[in-house]
């Protein structure tokens, strides 16, 4: 068999159906196939080096070499391979993670129950809400509150939660959602306004369109405490301590998509406590696992415990779940990933760099062609414009992020594209030399591709 590297990338694009691939850099560039990894780093099948400037998804963040999480999975399917948490039934690792998870969580939580994935785990709280509050005799209450640009994954209703305009290719979202405003200070302040009174203004406009809707029409609301795949938006000052309150006084719960933020990645080890969010609901994924296994988490306050229990006894069951939810392998894993990430040093680790590097990413900030440079802890964004003063956006055709990031690829170091924006989220064990190494290339490359735009417009 043909096992050359042209032979593999023929063999991807013959077999393979992308998802969330851009069709037109695939048709040009091909597949970057991926066939070990080092620490922070991968290596494609041509032996190229890479410093993984996403943690490939936001989720390696222990990197790619971290042989306890191997050895831990391989005792526990030697002990035990597979089960599953239906009828009653459980398996230790499970059981000392969800204990774990409440020990961890950053307001009181009552119990647990585990999923495959951050979609996953998002769909199970929207079924859960609605059994809930139709189980109180309020089946009206079905509606989800979202905000513009937030991502809460790729089912069917985590996709309609989703506010970016791509959902629109499934006829989404539906009646059920209301879309809020995206809290970005930057781009959606008023000038002089004061990220208090920007805060208070979006506390406002969310009673607004509560009322609007009929808070009696309300399910919950989901937030990530910093949005990451709409671009690391980190909220303005005083927005959750403000629209809490509002969300309280119709009874509405507060759920944390905490998928990316939550174990580190803001340098807290929730996005919670980082934002000042006191959420009713968590839903966790990505770093639990570090990548290492499909796994999510709902963790549910006393008061959702309580309630959603009593709407179980009405079915004499909650009616959900998925056979490898609570998987024992991807508990153990979990275990040892949050055990590393907490008692290993690894938080210490994101406390010394990520300053460091959102430090460098503000000196960005004076690049002509950079708009805002934003982020917290260890995920940060740079937003490209035409006019800093305007902070007109660069049309498409210039497709500035992917050309950044592109430019990057080809130096070593992956980062990810997003519109006139590149996103950035460095492993977690990432050194202060890999991100000045990091930070010293993007500003390279913002030279080169500024210099390219430039000619190109003129
Ligand atoms: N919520 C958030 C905030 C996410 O960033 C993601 C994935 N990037 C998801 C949910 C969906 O998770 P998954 O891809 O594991 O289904």
């Amino acid at each position: 068999m043909d096992t050359t590297v042209q032979s593999w990338e023929r063999r991807e694009l013959g077999s393979f159906f992308h998802t969330f691939s851009d069709l037109a850099s695939l048709r040009e560039d091909g597949p970057a196939i991926v066939e070990k990894g080092d620490g922070a780093y991968i290596f494609d099948t041509a032996g190229k080096r890479y410093f993984e400037g996403n943690s490939g998804l936001w989720n390696m963040t222990l990197g790619f070499s971290e042989t306890r999480l191997a050895e831990v999975a391989a005792r526990q399917y030697a002990q035990f391979p597979g089960y599953h948490t239906f009828f009653g039934r459980n398996s230790k690792p499970t059981i000392a993670l969800a204990e774990r998870m409440l020990e961890l969580a950053p307001v009181p939580m009552s119990r647990v129950f585990f999923t495959n994935s951050g979609s996953d785990a998002n769909e199970s709280v929207i079924k859960l809400l609605w059994m809930m509050w139709a189980a109180e005799g309020q089946p009206r209450r079905r509606k989800l509150l979202t905000r513009k640009n937030a991502y809460h994954g790729a089912t069917v209703m985590a996709s309609a939660l989703t506010g970016k305009d791509y959902v629109r290719a499934f006829g989404l979202p539906n009646a059920e959602i209301v879309t809020l405003d995206c809290p970005h200070s930057w781009r959606f302040a008023l000038p002089g306004e004061s990220d208090e009174d920007y805060s208070a203004r979006l506390a406002a406009r969310l009673e607004q369109q509560i009322v609007a809707e009929g808070p009696e029409t309300i399910a919950g609301m989901f937030a990530e405490p910093v949005m990451g795949a709409g671009g690391v938006i980190v909220p303005p000052d005083g927005y959750f301590r403000m629209i809490q309150p509002v969300l309280q006084r119709y009874g509405i719960p507060l759920v944390a998509d905490e998928v990316i933020c939550g174990f580190g990645r803001t340098g807290h080890l929730w996005g919670a406590q980082a934002v000042g969010l006191r959420p009713d609901i968590i839903v966790a994924s990505k770093s639990m696992s570090a990548g290492y296994f499909p796994m999510g988490a709902v963790m549910l306050s006393a008061d959702m415990d309580k309630r959603a229990t009593a709407a179980c006894e009405l079915w004499e069951e909650f009616p959900h779940g998925y056979t490898t939810g609570g998987h024992p392998v991807g508990c153990a894993i979990s275990l040892e990933a949050i055990r590393i990430i907490t008692e290993e040093g690894i938080l210490d680790n994101i406390r010394k760099v990520g300053p460091v590097f959102q430090a460098g990413l503000r000196t960005l900030a004076e690049h002509p062609m950079v708009g805002e440079a934003r982020g917290l802890g260890l995920m940060g964004a740079l937003e490209m414009v035409a006019d800093k003063k305007t902070k007109t956006a660069y049309a498409g055709e210039y497709r500035v992020g992917d050309r950044i990031a592109k430019a990057a690829r080809d130096l070593g170091f992956i980062i990810r594209p997003l519109g006139a924006s590149v996103v950035l989220a460095p492993p977690f064990i990432a050194t202060l030399d890999q991100i000045g190494q990091l930070l010293d290339v993007l500003k390279r490359i913002l030279d080169d591709v500024h210099a390219d735009v430039n000619r190109r417009c003129a």
